[in-house]
């Protein structure tokens, strides 16, 4: 039996209108005025453009980027939880997971003042709330879902983890758990087949009849 299903929480909970490319372009920007190039900002995730330009710069020099990296980053979450909206089911699909004895976890690279602004919006039940300011490491690096684990008590035989993007079907392969994809975000079922999906859902609201049907 899946006793602990981890959720993405952008775009699979809740639709959240975060301007990723604005908060690239805004980093990248940032970057340049320290001087610091990163090749091919396109292909990166926000957070590993930071890391590869704060690499290439002093100890000192590295962490004034970070922290005015960090706050260009929380701005653009910051408007864009202003705007959450729900996902038809999605709470109710919760409901039903948690009173079925399974327990939720939401597990993010956003910050926790933003998803619990975000949850104020939107109320969603969940045991566990893990975003980027709990862990060490965020997703694609399975020390994300295995952190969410630990903290359930729950071991990788019965999880599962649901997401929209890559990093997280990434995530959970690295983690050794199923992804589970969903095309509530930007990318398509095609993609999230290929980054190791075990299956894709138009919704995480199908979430609970999708176990049903496998007796899981
Ligand atoms: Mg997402």
């Amino acid at each position: 039996m899946i006793k602990a299903v981890l959720f993405d929480f952008d775009h699979t909970l809740v639709s959240t209108p975060i301007d990723f490319g604005l908060m690239r372009r805004s980093v990248v920007q940032l970057c340049g005025s320290f001087g610091v190039t990163v090749p091919e900002p396109d292909t990166k995730l926000v957070l590993e453009i930071v890391d590869e330009a704060v690499a290439q710069l002093d100890p000192v020099v590295g962490a004034r980027l970070r922290g005015m990296a960090d706050n260009c980053i929380r701005e653009v979450e910051r408007g864009a939880a202003r705007g959450v909206l729900p996902i038809a089911g999605v709470a109710e699909a919760l409901d039903r997971l948690r009173a079925e004895g399974r327990l939720v976890a939401i597990i993010t690279r956003n910050c926790r003042e933003v998803v619990l602004a975000a949850l104020r919006r939107v109320p969603l039940a969940y045991d566990l709330l893990l975003t980027r300011d709990d862990v060490d490491k965020v997703k694609p690096d399975p020390a994300h879902a295995l952190a969410a684990l630990a903290a359930l008590d729950t071991d990788r035989a019965h999880a599962l983890l649901v997401g929209d993007f890559r990093a997280d079907i990434a995530c959970a392969t690295r983690a050794g758990l199923p992804g589970l994809g969903v095309t509530t975000g930007a990318s398509t079922a095609e993609e999230l087949f290929e980054a190791g999906a075990v299956d894709v859902l138009t919704s995480a609201a199908g979430v609970p009849d999708w176990l049903a049907a496998r007796e899981w």
